[in-house]
């Protein structure tokens, strides 16, 4: 994804999205095609422009008040239906995750109010300039009007109760400080859902294409919520060695360039760990394959391709939660397991999306005994060595 960093504010990188820029050339082009002047070109590209600052300006109200929990925000980035704030985690607390979620409308309340009494002050009417339309409409009222009158709109929109709205969180901290934080996510999720579908009707009856492209968005944005929330729920509790690969491909450091071809061709593998007497050395990446191979020709080393250490290693008895977050942020998408230095398993993305495939699946029939005998079966293979009961985690998996 594209994006253009236009600066930073209480040390978060703000970024524009390419297709933002889009946007502006095309409403400005808009304006030229229906007639406008060069001026009332800008005045709307300046417009859209005062909008998007008071969309970054309610996603730094989210991240500042992440912050007061100490969650970390990555970075905020500006697309052209809004803006994201990427928090570093949810906090777990129903109550932290609701003022969270008030706090980005709660900016553009504050806005609204300060435009608004600006406005009276000034004598000024509080009737709204036509964004779009002919000479005569968009010459009445006042631009600050529309400005304020649109914070108004950002303020109701938000408040929707639908995923990934502010309202669908603050939907989901209120159910949460009832029930289990899954459960409330699947009820939150099932009435923004429910909500879309009555907009896209509501959209096709009046044939509004913005309605309808509102409703697929929230319709999808509330099944992503809720399989991330499941995700979460599901790691809970279950440690490394109930997820990890444990049939995969090695490689010795004295094997060539030619052999590690051979097993990337044979099998779905595309990391491979370097193993030498059991340890791990580091991980081969089908990339630097590729680059070695241009450079080095095909009867080159393997230990001397290879970054010892270029992968972090994680113990077989960590927590899939923590071992999910070292992976996002690891250079590498492979992350071998070791249980007391030797390497006996390897950790990918694609084998935990699996496992919580099969377990939301089982957990859909009902099953609960079938999701804790998968997890279980899996990691049973070896014995937990250091004589902890990594297993309770299974059994904490949230009562559905
Ligand atoms: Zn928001």
């Amino acid at each position: 994804m594209k994006r253009l960093k236009i600066g930073s504010a209480a040390g978060i990188g703000i970024y524009l999205h390419w297709t933002f820029w889009l946007l502006i050339v095309g409403i400005f082009a808009f304006y030229l095609y229906q007639g406008s002047t060069v001026t009332a070109a800008v005045i709307g590209v300046g417009l859209v422009l005062a909008i998007f600052v008071c969309v970054v300006l309610h996603e730094l109200g989210h991240a500042l008040t992440a912050r007061r929990y100490d969650v970390p925000t990555r970075d905020i980035t500006i697309y052209p239906i809004g803006g994201v704030a990427r928090l570093q985690r949810i906090p777990e607390e129903p109550l932290k995750e609701f003022w969270i979620a008030v706090a980005g409308p709660a900016v553009n309340v504050v806005i609204a109010g300060i435009l608004g009494a600006l406005i009276l002050a000034t004598g000024d009417t509080l009737m709204p300039r036509a964004f779009i339309g002919s000479e005569e409409m968009t010459s009445g009222g006042s631009i600050w009007a529309t400005l304020m009158w649109i914070n108004v709109a950002l303020v109701g929109f938000n408040l929707l109760p639908a995923f990934p709205m502010d309202g669908g969180r603050v939907l989901r901290a209120l159910l949460a400080t009832q029930m289990d934080y899954a459960r409330a996510t699947q009820l939150a999720a099932n009435v923004g859902q429910g909500m879309a579908v009555l907009f896209g009707l509501l959209g096709l009856i009046i044939f509004n294409p913005i309605l309808i492209f509102i409703a697929v968005f929230v319709f999808f944005g509330a099944r992503q919520e809720s399989q991330q929330a499941m995700m979460r729920s599901l790691t809970r509790g279950v440690p490394v060695r109930q997820a990890m690969l444990t049939r995969f491909a090695k490689l010795h450091p004295d094997d060539t360039l030619d052999d590690a071809i051979e097993e990337l061709l044979a099998g779905s593998d595309q990391d491979f760990p370097v193993v030498e007497d059991g340890h791990i050395i580091g991980v081969l990446t089908r990339k630097q394959m590729m680059q070695a191979l241009s450079e080095q020709g095909r009867d080159a080393r393997i230990g001397d391709i290879v970054e010892e250490g270029n992968c972090a290693v994680v113990e077989d008895t960590t927590m899939l939660r923590e071992a999910f977050e070292r992976v996002q942020s690891a250079a590498c998408n492979t992350l071998p397991v070791v249980r007391q230095g030797e390497l006996v398993g390897l950790l990918t993305l694609e084998n935990v999306g699996e496992l919580m495939m099969i377990s939301s699946a089982l957990r859909q029939a009902g099953n609960q005994r079938a999701v804790r005998k998968v997890l279980d079966a899996h990691g049973n293979g070896s014995e937990t060595p250091t004589g902890e009961s990594a297993d309770g985690g299974a059994a904490r998996l949230p009562a559905s």
